[in-house]
C-alpha cells in the first residue's frame, strides 16, 4: 500500500516535469511572456496525451476596470467575483465535448499595489506604469486524447471589457496561435 502511494507520487512529479519542458519549448514561452496590453487577454493550451494545461491571463482593467490595489469594499468584492468566475472553466471556453476532469484550478491576481496616501506626483507617475493581471490556471484530464478542431470561447460573454484574446496552443498533433476579436468566439486549433 505504501509502495503504491510513493510510486504514484513520483509518477505525478515526473509528469509535471514533462509538462514544464513542453511549456518551455513553445517559442512564445506561454502567456506570461506576452506584453501586457489593455483589452487583450492571453490563452495558452498545452496538451500532454490526455492531460491539458490551460492558462488564461488578462490585464485586471479588462476584468474589474482598475489595476490599483482595492480601496473600497466594492473593489475588493469585484476582485473576488472575478476570481470566482475564473475558477469556472466554462467562463473562459467550452471543453464539454472532451469530457474532462479538472485536477486543479488556481486563480491569482498579481501586481496590484497600494496608492493610498500617495499624493506625490513623481510617485504617482511611477505607479501609473505598473499593471495588474488576473491569471487562471487549470490542469485537466480528458477522456479523449484529441481536442476538437474548434473550441468555443465564452470569455467575451462573461467579461464585457475584454476586447480580444491572443491564443497559443501546443497539442499532440498541432500547434499554433490565433488572435480572436470579440466578435469571433471560434478558436480554430486546426486548419
Ligand atoms: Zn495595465
Amino acid at each position: 500500500m505504501m509502495l503504491t502511494d510513493v510510486t504514484g507520487r513520483i509518477a505525478t512529479h515526473l509528469h509535471t516535469s514533462t509538462l514544464m519542458a513542453c511549456l518551455l519549448m513553445i517559442p512564445t514561452a506561454g502567456a506570461l511572456a506576452q506584453p501586457h496590453v489593455h483589452g487583450v487577454a492571453q490563452l495558452l493550451l498545452v496538451q500532454d496525451n490526455a492531460r491539458i494545461h490551460m492558462e488564461f491571463t488578462s490585464p485586471a482593467i479588462n476584468m474589474v476596470g482598475f489595476e490599483h490595489s482595492p480601496r473600497t469594499d466594492a473593489e475588493r468584492q469585484a476582485i473576488d467575483e472575478v476570481r470566482r468566475a475564473l475558477a469556472n472553466l466554462d467562463s473562459i471556453l467550452t471543453l464539454s465535448a472532451l469530457d474532462c476532469d479538472v485536477d486543479s484550478i488556481e486563480t491569482a491576481v498579481t501586481g496590484m499595489i497600494s496608492i493610498d496616501g500617495d499624493t506625490h506626483n513623481h510617485h504617482r507617475h511611477l505607479h501609473d506604469a505598473d499593471h495588474a493581471e488576473f491569471t487562471a490556471t487549470f490542469e485537466l484530464s480528458c477522456s479523449r486524447a484529441q481536442l476538437p478542431s474548434e473550441l468555443v470561447i465564452t470569455a467575451f460573454d462573461n467579461f464585457q471589457d475584454l476586447e480580444s484574446i491572443h491564443a497559443t496552443w501546443s497539442l499532440q498533433d498541432t500547434q499554433g496561435a490565433q488572435h480572436l476579436p470579440r466578435q469571433n468566439t471560434r478558436l480554430r486549433l486546426r486548419p
